[in-house]
């Protein structure tokens, strides 16, 4: 008898900071809406999965980190399919498809995700359904939606054609064998391809009418959307009113004008709370709800515990700071500090110029606060949050959080566990809808996360880095259980900083630089904030900061420690052949590898005074050369003593004088490459020099990659894509080398 088996499928999925892994639960998760079963696996999981032998569609989603390198849970993975001695039919029978995410910010966009699927495709594999890339840049969700949204026809399909084919092999085989060896298995398990064939040809219609990952709002939430699907024009009118009427909602809700007449009326504007039609009157599609997988309980404790201090240090260590310098002036508009860290009980600490570290910070306490007394669990702060996964959870591969310890305190848990300032995704929103009473907030949550509303999603929410904190307190009718928290939000993410120090020079100490990041107030942030660990770092040492040109107090108080942990970078350092000449592009706190690099090279030429070293070149720029200027005495000094054989500063916002008849000042380091673009490419393409860039990703690494380019297609003679294939060179090389953040 045939067994009554769903189609399965595999998806795999290497994530580091959680989004293709989410991706990849939510196709699991609707799998069975979709009559199919899926096996979900992290890639380095291998035990789990045998593509060698694997016989049903497989659906990739892979992140990309760093300067295209594969996340770390897909490292061996990718090491395992690069093999060389591997055949090229050695995929031959694997059918699948890929989503790779990335940021064009960043060089090698989706590079993991490409690396794997050409690797896929020389070992002979097939793929059933176009690849997808997700700009991370633009917001992932414009490439994501409606890949998934075409990949349940695109799996019934791959399934259905496998099935076809396998029929075909098998009844073949029958054929052949029968009059030896009749086989009673055989007719069964044709019959049962043959009857998920026909499942799968329903389904492939339904699906193209109905997307059922995108479940309407009125069939998920019937009585909300009655309540609030306005039938008319005036209906939606009358919800726009609603929203100015919720005397609730504490943002910027239209307010009513006084018209010439004295009469009063409302002038309607869109905001995080409220939307206009066309919006405001369309039917929804939003996502399925996201299955609750946790159970948390909270216990009473005899003793308090102390929060001092990270629950899960892993390889961190901590270390005291030893100065902190003001570098900016107090009137420029960033404000960049230097801190130096007291390595010398940690050698293991010890770094190359080039590598950055991470710095464990904690939440805001104002904000853990808030955010108790949002859940009503101010009382419990220090109970411990028992946490186990829901028996019935119908989550796949469920797991509760590694990063939480057991015994955790729930003050220990929101200060150190979860990035409450992190921007909710459509998912959290849609599960935030259940546990809203207002209908009209309920109306706009579901808003935010429909495929209707992704326009207002990002503008209210992703582009303003809304967190969940400002996001409940614009919608004050919503209450979440703690376990939601706890489902949704990410894990508190170390920040890395590069090193602006070396250790050759300066034994025992490590030294970074960092602008205090600044969120303006907007629609439902009512006043600005800062970063959180430039923040909270500024707040640490601010009553010991010295500030520029002043001499260091010794009645300041002594400076705090820090949780820090060391990231080595193997591939942006100097050349390690000294004679090898360098350039640098390093605009504010970009500079900070550079002074690494320049201290290590003092320090080099003079131990080894004999040795040829190359020449050395910095583009520097920032806004003002008497408020900005980092490094400026040290910069200048390493060109005295000829350790920097070239440096070139600009200023963004200086005044350049008559820049009609005086000759063009240079604004950005780009166009200070641009002036010495002979040296420069001299130095990349006939001396075997290298480049190095550092900072800001979303804008300066572009504009000095777009110059690199122009200025190979002049020095060479050759077209852009001639230069840029040229340039791609030499990231191959390893001599076009990035780090950069945004
Ligand atoms: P968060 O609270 O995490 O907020 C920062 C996030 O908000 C970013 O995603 C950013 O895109 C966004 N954002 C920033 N400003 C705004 C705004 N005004 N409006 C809306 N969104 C905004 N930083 C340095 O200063 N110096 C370094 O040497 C350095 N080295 C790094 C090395 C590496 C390898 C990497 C990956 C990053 C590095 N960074 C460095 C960046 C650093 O890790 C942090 O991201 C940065 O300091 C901000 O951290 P935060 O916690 O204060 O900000």
């Amino acid at each position: 008898m045939p067994c009554d088996v769903k189609p399965r499928f595999l998806v795999l999925y290497g994530s580091q900071k959680g989004q293709a892994q989410s991706i990849a639960e939510g196709i699991a998760e609707e799998a069975e809406e979709q009559g199919l079963v899926a096996d979900l696996s992290c890639l380095n999981e291998n035990e789990k999965y045998n593509l060698e032998k694997e016989n049903a569609p497989v659906v990739f989603i892979v992140s990309t980190t760093g300067d295209g390198e594969p996340p770390d849970n897909t490292l061996q993975f990718v090491k395992r399919i690069k093999k060389k001695t591997l055949s090229t039919d050695h995929y031959k029978h694997l059918c699948y498809a890929l989503l790779a995410l990335g940021d064009t910010n960043y060089a090698n966009f989706c590079n993991c995700g490409k690396t794997i699927e050409r690797r896929l495709q020389e070992l002979g594999a097939k793929q059933f359904y176009a690849t997808g890339y997700a700009d991370d840049g633009v917001g992932l969700e414009v490439v994501v939606d409606p890949w998934l949204e075409g990949l349940w026809n695109a799996i019934k399909g791959a399934l259905s054609k496998m099935a076809s084919d396998r029929t075909a092999h098998l009844k073949a085989n029958a054929e052949d064998s029968a009059k030896e060896t009749p086989d009673s298995s055989v007719p069964d398990v044709q019959i049962n391809l043959l009857s998920i064939t026909d499942q799968n040809c329903e389904s492939v219609g339904a699906a193209v009418v109905t997307d059922s990952k995108f479940a309407s709002a009125a069939s998920s939430s019937a009585s909300v959307a009655s309540d609030l699907r306005p039938a008319s024009p005036a209906g939606s009118h009358a919800l726009a009113s609603q929203c100015h009427d919720t005397a609730s909602i504490p943002t910027s809700a239209p307010q009513p004008q006084s018209g010439d007449a004295g009469v009063s009326r409302v002038v309607l504007a869109a905001s995080l709370i409220c939307s206009l039609p066309p919006l405001s009157e369309s039917s929804l599609n939003v996502p399925a709800l996201p299955p609750p997988y946790l159970d948390v309980s909270l216990q009473e404790v005899d003793t308090i515990e102390q929060i001092v201090g990270p629950m899960i240090k892993e390889t961190f260590h901590q270390v005291p700071i030893s100065k902190a310098v003001h570098l900016s002036r107090g009137d420029s508009v960033k404000t960049a500090l230097l801190l130096e860290l007291d390595i010398s009980a940690y050698p293991t600490m010890t770094c190359q110029p080039g590598d950055s570290f991470d710095v464990l910070c904690p939440n805001r306490a104002a904000e853990v606060d808030n955010m108790l007394i949002r859940l009503g669990l101010q009382e419990q702060r220090n109970q411990h949050v028992n946490i186990t996964l829901r028996k019935d959870t119908k989550k796949k591969g469920a797991q509760v959080p590694a990063y939480i310890p057991q015994n955790i305190s729930l003050l220990s848990l929101l200060t150190w566990c979860l990035e409450i300032r992190s921007v909710p995704k459509k998912a959290f929103l849609r599960a935030l809808v259940e546990h809203t009473r207002d209908s009209v907030q309920r109306r706009r949550l579901q808003e935010l996360c429909s495929k209707q509303g992704a326009a207002d999603y990002n503008l209210y929410v992703r582009d303003p880095s809304l967190s969940i904190s400002e996001l409940l307190a614009a919608f004050p009718s919503c209450s979440p259980p703690l376990s939601l928290l706890i489902e949704h939000l990410p894990k508190l993410q170390p920040r890395p900083y590069s090193a602006a120090s070396s250790c050759l020079a300066h034994p025992g100490k490590l030294s970074f630089v960092f602008n205090v990041v600044e969120f303006p107030a907007c629609t439902g942030r009512p006043a600005g904030r800062r970063g959180l660990c430039t923040g909270w770092l500024f707040d640490l040492i601010n009553p010991s900061l010295v500030l520029p040109g002043k001499a260091e107090s010794s009645s300041s108080p002594a400076l705090p420690k820090i949780h820090v942990s060391l990231r080595p970078n193997c591939t942006f350092r100097p050349p390690s052949d000294p004679s090898v000449p360098f350039i640098m592009v390093g605009p504010g706190t970009g500079v900070a590898p550079f002074v690494g690099f320049l201290q290590q090279r003092a320090e080099e030429r003079q131990r080894k005074p004999e040795a040829v070293f190359g020449e050395t070149w910095l583009f520097f720029g920032c806004r003002h050369r008497d408020r900005d200027y980092l490094f400026r005495e040290e910069l200048e000094g390493f060109v005295s003593s000829g350790t920097l054989s070239h440096l070139k500063v600009c200023f963004s916002r200086d005044d350049r004088g008559d820049e009609e008849s005086a000759a063009p000042q240079p604004r950005y380091v780009q166009h200070n490459l641009l002036l010495n673009s002979q040296h420069v490419t001299e130095i990349l393409l006939r001396q075997n020099g290298y480049l190095y860039v550092c900072g800001d990703a979303k804008n300066m690494a572009k504009d000095v990659n777009e110059t690199l380019i122009e200025m190979i297609k002049t020095e060479l003679q050759v077209d852009q894509l001639d230069a840029m294939k040229r340039l791609a060179g030499l990231r191959e090389e390893k001599r076009y080398l990035q780090d950069i953040w945004g």
